[in-house]
């Protein structure tokens, strides 16, 4: 089949944008403690775009040249009758899209694994900062560990590819990050160490957490032999490979290296607000536009133009020297 490919969207800083990052819910079945408060204030439901309207919004962003999604949110798995969205995007690989993938918590991945593979999932990304049942218990303030566990085994042996998305913690995690490593590579899964970013309101002082990769890596070099490797998934991650394991090491640094400059993503939110970067407030609004009737012409116009607003980068290095959150809504109501 030939399908032809759409004008790229491309942004005023000659940035292409191909991929797009979709929140289909902020609900969770954890309460991470740099993600949210324990009595996180959600959406109202009827402000949740439904499962019908967000598989015909994406679908008009594949046909205008994005080639990459991502389902997260808040945890996409919590949202009922996923699979169905899942299904219908799984559909457009090959035919403009080239890659769905998704986000993770682990808790439910026992029972959607196969059901994934099966859509077309090929790879997912779990976000594990912890392999101790009290330290997990106390980060998310949930006792699921074991859950998150058997989903892991189910995902690897449903044939998916999986990376460990690790959020380093400074007083919480950051010793264990190399046995997580060890972990991770022994499995032959890839392992990302994240910065933590200051964004939403949350019960702790983010300044205590905050852990700059740099002071880590340093530390890992200490360790091991970190070997630079071109590699690339589309995403923010820098991978180094580790020799002595032979696996896969990625570095996110919002903050200590800012990726703005090849930043190819977008992210909408489960209501509908299209943020065209993930440490700003402007957003353009689709769920007025389709509810008001809009043709799949206009909604990729209204795409074209919101790309046209894409700012140059974040002000994260700004909030955590004033102290503050860079901006008020958390990582799980913009989807991570
Ligand atoms: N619930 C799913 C999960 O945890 O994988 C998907 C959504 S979650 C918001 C996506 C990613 O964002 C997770 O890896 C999480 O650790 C990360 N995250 C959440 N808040 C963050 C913050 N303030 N700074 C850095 N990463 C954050
Ligand atoms: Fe939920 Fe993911 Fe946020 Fe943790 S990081 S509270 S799992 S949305």
């Amino acid at each position: 089949m030939i399908v032809a490919t759409p004008r790229p969207l491309v942004d005023p800083y000659g940035r292409s944008v191909s991929y797009l990052r979709a929140s289909v819910t902020d609900r969770c079945d954890l309460r991470c403690a740099y993600c949210m408060p324990e009595r996180m204030k959600f959406q109202p439901r009827h402000d949740l775009l439904s499962l019908e309207e967000l598989a015909r919004l994406i679908r008009v962003f594949i046909g205008r040249g994005v080639r990459k999604v991502r389902l997260t949110g808040g945890e996409p798995l919590v949202r009922k009758g996923v699979m169905t969205l899942v299904e219908r995007l799984g559909a457009e690989i090959g035919r403009g899209l080239d890659e769905l993938t998704l986000t993770t918590n682990g808790v439910q991945l026992d029972e959607f694994a196969m059901p994934l593979a099966a859509a077309g999932i090929r790879r997912i990304n779990v976000s594990l900062d912890t392999l101790d049942p009290a330290t997990f218990e106390f980060l998310t303030r949930r006792p699921v560990l074991a859950n998150v566990l058997n989903g892991i085994d189910a995902a690897a042996a449903a044939g998916i590819a999986i990376k460990i998305n690790t959020v380093a913690l400074k007083g919480t995690n950051d010793r264990e990050i190399p046995a997580i490593i060890s972990w991770a590579h022994a499995r032959g899964f890839d392992i990302s160490l994240i910065e933590v970013m200051p964004m939403g309101e949350i019960d702790d002082d983010r300044a205590d957490q905050y852990l700059p990769l740099a002071e880590l890596h340093a530390a890992l070099r200490r360790r091991w032999t970190l070997e630079p490797i071109a590699y690339r998934t589309g995403g923010p991650s820098r991978y180094v490979r580790v020799a002595e394991t032979g696996g896969r090491l990625g570095f996110i640094t919002p903050l200590t290296n800012n990726f703005c400059e090849g930043c190819n993503r977008v992210r909408l939110t489960c209501t509908g607000r299209l943020y065209m970067c993930l440490g700003q407030n402007d957003a353009a609004d689709f769920r007025d536009l389709m509810r008001q009737g809009a043709d799949d012409a206009a909604i990729g116009a209204a795409i074209e133009e919101a790309i046209g607003r894409k700012p140059k980068g974040h002000d994260f290095e700004a909030a955590y020297r004033c102290g503050t959150a860079s901006v008020a809504r958390a990582m799980a109501v913009t989807g991570g």
